[in-house]
């Protein structure tokens, strides 16, 4: 079946989660089989388009933006494979992680680590480096085992540690850079529960104690809050003791009236009228203490219902507390009122060559504004910091680098180049933003 005749085509403008990345693709296909996938790449060669695919549209980067040919994975989300005795599936690229956990969960099996949000597409995911909180382990990317790709001449290739392992290397952090990933085969572990423990803690007692906070804790996390002296802190310990999820009437609470719509009113109050804002967070840390027990993904995620604008430095590790004191300087000095969290996580490290975790211990830093707050002056003014340490920023999120300023940050920058212009060699999955961060394709 040819790939016009899969699915019916629709112009539409493209927009995505944070609706600050807006682009008019010539087509946007969901194909539903991966010979549609390959089908629709021929197609897109023989007309001179270029190719991308979108997830779920979470990134704050124009990394899924193209004028061509918009490959949506929506209907792409099947599991295929179920290995119980390596504890592996293989899954069609577009799986939201909801269903994913849902449907691992029914098979006694969970992912390792997760982010906040369990809306992404496993490939979306990947391709940028999403990544949770824990010193032992590392990010999404590091749990594929094998991936498919289609590249940009249609054909498809098996990419596994044995097969194609340059590829493979390059291609699970591969920023949509390297083709259409097809289908990813995941490492899985046994279904587990999460012990968590939510407290408001003074910022410099974390910052004092976060050596022993983040290795004594298999999942460790912060939100500073800024004009306050508040830390809102989360633990989570893997645990054998049966499930007690938050009572429901503190999970409504927490989710409506503070996390999202609560916080919502925060921060529409805090755009009308900044000097509030100090006042404002002040009501953050008055939430008290939790300590609830629940199965993996319900503890490490939960529903964002307030959008943002963010921006995300991975550094080395060690460098945390003095990384964000200076941006607590910054906050003081610069007169801007900030009524977003400022959020600290630790990776472990991993050996991919665009992984913002490469090669080393990661502590993460994240800011973020209220959809629609100006965030020039932040954001650039947190960058620079993040630049003395050598900062490499989530692939996802908003950051004003480009290919000259990262090159040297990725030790092995250039093999990911190597693979990238032998795969694509006429910038097929190419778009203005890959431009800008990974320059154009070189022979
Ligand atoms: C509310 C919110 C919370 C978040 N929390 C976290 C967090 O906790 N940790 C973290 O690290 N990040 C987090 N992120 C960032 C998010 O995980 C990444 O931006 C991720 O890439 C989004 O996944 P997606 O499916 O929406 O991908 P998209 O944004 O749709 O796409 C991302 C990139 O992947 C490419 N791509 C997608 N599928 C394919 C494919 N099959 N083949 C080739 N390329 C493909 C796209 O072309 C694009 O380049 C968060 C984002 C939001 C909005």
């Amino acid at each position: 079946m040819s790939a016009a005749a899969t699915t019916a085509a629709t112009r539409a403008s493209w927009t995505n989660w944070g609706r600050n990345q807006v682009c008019a693709p010539a087509e946007i296909r969901r194909p539903a089989t991966e010979g549609q996938l390959v089908d629709l790449v021929k197609q897109a060669a023989a007309n001179g388009q270029r190719v991308k695919a979108v997830g779920a549209g979470h990134s704050f980067t124009s990394i899924a933006c193209t004028d061509g040919l918009l490959v949506d994975l929506g209907r792409y989300t099947r599991i295929l494979e179920h290995d119980a005795a390596a504890g592996r599936v293989t899954v069609e690229a577009g799986i939201p992680l909801h269903q994913l956990s849902d449907d691992l969960d029914a098979r006694g099996l969970a992912l390792e680590n997760m982010g906040d949000i369990d809306q992404q597409s496993v490939s979306g995911a990947t391709q940028t480096a999403t990544h949770g909180t824990g010193l032992r382990f590392r990010n999404l990317s590091s749990q594929i085992v094998g991936l498919r790709l289609v590249t940009a001449d249609g054909s498809v290739l098996e990419c596994s540690e044995s097969e194609n392992n340059d590829v493979f290397d390059a291609a699970r952090v591969g920023l949509g850079a390297l083709g259409l990933v097809s289908t990813v085969t995941l490492q899985c572990v046994p279904a587990f529960r999460l012990h968590a423990v939510e407290e408001p803690v003074p910022v410099e007692d974390v910052l004092a104690d976060l050596d022993e906070l983040v290795s004594t804790n298999d999942h460790y996390e912060f939100y500073w809050v800024p004009h306050t002296r508040w830390a809102l802190t989360k633990r989570n310990q893997r645990t054998d003791e049966p499930a007690r999820p938050r009572p429901r009437a503190r999970e409504w609470v927490d989710d409506m009236a503070l996390n999202n719509y609560g916080f919502g009113l925060l921060c529409r109050a805090g755009r009308w009228r900044p000097s509030l804002i100090p006042r404002l967070a002040k009501i953050i840390p008055s939430t008290g203490r939790l300590d609830y027990v629940d199965r993996s993904d319900r503890v490490f995620t939960s529903p964002r219902k307030v959008r943002f604008w963010e921006m995300e430095y991975g550094i080395p590790r060690q460098a945390l507390p003095e990384a964000l004191n200076r941006v607590r300087k910054l906050v003081d000095e610069m007169g801007m009122r900030i009524s977003f969290p400022v959020e600290v996580r630790v990776v472990a490290p991993d050996d991919l060559p665009l992984s913002t975790a490469h090669g080393r211990e990661t502590g993460y830093i994240a800011v973020h504004v209220y959809r629609g707050t100006p965030y020039d002056t932040y954001f650039t003014g947190v960058e620079r910091i993040m630049d003395s340490y050598g900062g490499r920023p989530h692939w996802g999120k908003l950051h004003f680098q480009r290919a000259e300023t990262l090159a040297s940050r990725y030790p092995r920058w250039d093999d990911f180049q190597r693979v990238r212009a032998r795969l694509d060699p006429e910038g097929r999955f190419a778009n203005p933003y890959l431009d800008r961060v990974l320059g154009p394709v070189t022979g």
